[in-house]
């Protein structure tokens, strides 16, 4: 699988066939999430850039640049959403989920005290975010850590490694699941976690 860049303001092709996430994440779910709504953070943060001295930056200094300035909340939200996709889309894999191996396996025990932990900790967290956002699995002064996002938030701008991540947004999930968050939560989990990706975020 070769990686998404994420440090351009283009809509990359998913890493897998659009059904290759079925029945944990559907074709239509998935067609519509990657080629209606990242598509369009993707174009509106091209336009909004056009013209302006953000023009031919690239992604994280767009991001870093905007962020927290109110001028700019439509470019960050648009461009840290761009990036936040990108990064979501090799958070899965088909027949991935089970237990990571490796680093990864030693950190989670460290910093959770093992894997059943870490899973209800970061489910729990992604079930009760309020509203639309991202639910992350981020390295911080060495340490893993959980972390929840709003709207178009992401952790890069506080400067911590991202990891992993569930996009909570309810076009990740409202087609196959209704309402019913949690239970996407843990098929996504159990079945679609690319702990290879994950690894391999630890640098
Ligand atoms: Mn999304």
């Amino acid at each position: 699988m070769s990686k998404i860049k994420l440090n351009t303001i283009t809509l990359p092709d998913l890493p897998y066939a659009i059904d290759a996430l079925e029945p944990v994440i559907s074709a239509e779910t998935l067609k519509f999430h990657h080629s209606k709504h990242h598509k369009a953070y993707v174009e509106n943060t091209a336009r909004l850039i056009e013209g302006t001295d953000f023009e031919g930056e690239e992604l994280l200094t767009v991001i870093n640049r905007s962020a927290g300035d109110p001028a700019h909340a439509a470019l960050f939200n648009n461009a840290a959403q761009v990036y936040n996709h990108s990064f979501y889309w090799q958070c899965m894999k088909p027949n991935g989920g089970g237990e990571p191996e490796g680093d990864l396996a030693l950190r989670i025990e460290a910093d959770f005290g093992g894997y059943e932990k870490f899973s209800e900790t970061f489910i729990e967290a992604a079930t009760t975010l309020f509203g639309s956002g991202w639910v992350w699995l981020v390295l911080h002064n060495s340490k893993l850590e959980i972390l929840k996002t709003t709207n178009a938030d992401t952790p890069i701008i506080y400067g911590h490694t991202p990891l992993l991540t569930v996009d909570v947004w309810e076009h990740a999930y409202y087609i196959d699941y209704r309402n019913r968050r949690p239970e996407y939560l843990r098929l996504w989990v159990e079945k679609l976690i690319n702990w290879d990706f994950v690894n391999s975020n630890l640098g």
